[in-house]
C-alpha cells in the first residue's frame, strides 16, 4: 500500500527528542502534579532548557521557527506523559499567535522574544457568562490617552498567574 502522507524526517527527529525528554524529565513528576493539583514546574524548566516551550516562535525573535506540525508534535509527546504539562507549549502558542500573525514589530520583539526565552503566555477569552458564546462577553476596553483600560472578569484561564503575557479579548468601548 503506497503511503499517502509521511511526516518530514525532521518531524520524526523532533518527536523522538521530545519523547525522550518527556520520559526522563516530565513523566517522573506527572502523578505528583495530578495528586497535589500543582503547577508542573519541573516540566516548565525542562521544556525551556530544551527549547521546546514555544517552538513556533519565529527565529527572528529568538525562537525555533517551527511549523504547526512540529508545534503539535511537541504538545502530543508531552501530553503522552502529562496532560497538564502539555498546556505549557499549547497555551504559549494560543497566547502568542495573534502577535505572530498581527502584532507590531515592537510588540513582536517584546513578547515573542520573552516567550522564546521562557516567559509564559495565556489566552483570556472565557467569562462566567460567555463560554461557548464569546459574543456574550462583557469585558470592555477603552483607550485613554496612551494606553488601554480593561474592565471585566475572565475565568478558567490556563496558566493564569504563571504567565507574563496575556492575550485578552474585549469589546472596544467607542468614544
Ligand atoms: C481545562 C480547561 C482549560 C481552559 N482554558 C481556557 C483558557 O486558557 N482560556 C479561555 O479563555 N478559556 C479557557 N477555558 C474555558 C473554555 O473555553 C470554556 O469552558 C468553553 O468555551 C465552554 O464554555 P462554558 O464552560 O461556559 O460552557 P457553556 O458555554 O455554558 O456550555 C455548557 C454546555 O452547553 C453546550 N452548549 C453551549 N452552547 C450551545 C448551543 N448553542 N447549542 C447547543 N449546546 C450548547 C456546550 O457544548 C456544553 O456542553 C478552559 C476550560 C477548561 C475546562
Amino acid at each position: 500500500m503506497t503511503e499517502t502522507y509521511r511526516l518530514a524526517e525532521e518531524h520524526d527527529e523532533l518527536r523522538a527528542a521530545v519523547r525522550a525528554l518527556a520520559k526522563k524529565e516530565i513523566a517522573p513528576h506527572a502523578a505528583d502534579v495530578d495528586e497535589h493539583e500543582r503547577y508542573p514546574t519541573e516540566a516548565r524548566e525542562a521544556l525551556i532548557k530544551a527549547g521546546f516551550n514555544a517552538v513556533h516562535i519565529p527565529e527572528t525573535y529568538g525562537g525555533q521557527g517551527a511549523d504547526g506540525i512540529a508545534a503539535n508534535i511537541v504538545i502530543e509527546e508531552v501530553a503522552r506523559v502529562c496532560a497538564s504539562s502539555s498546556l505549557i507549549p499549547s497555551v504559549n502558542k494560543l497566547g502568542t499567535m495573534n502577535v505572530v500573525l498581527g502584532g507590531s514589530e515592537e510588540l513582536k520583539k517584546q513578547v515573542l522574544g520573552d516567550v522564546a526565552r521562557g516567559a509564559m503566555a495565556a489566552y483570556a477569552l472565557s467569562e462566567r457568562e460567555a463560554g461557548s458564546d464569546p459574543t456574550a462577553m462583557r469585558t470592555r476596553a477603552r483607550f485613554e490617552r496612551d494606553h488601554w483600560v480593561l474592565d471585566g472578569t475572565k475565568c478558567w484561564i490556563t496558566n493564569a498567574g504563571m504567565s507574563t503575557w496575556y492575550t485578552v479579548m474585549a469589546r472596544e468601548l467607542l468614544r
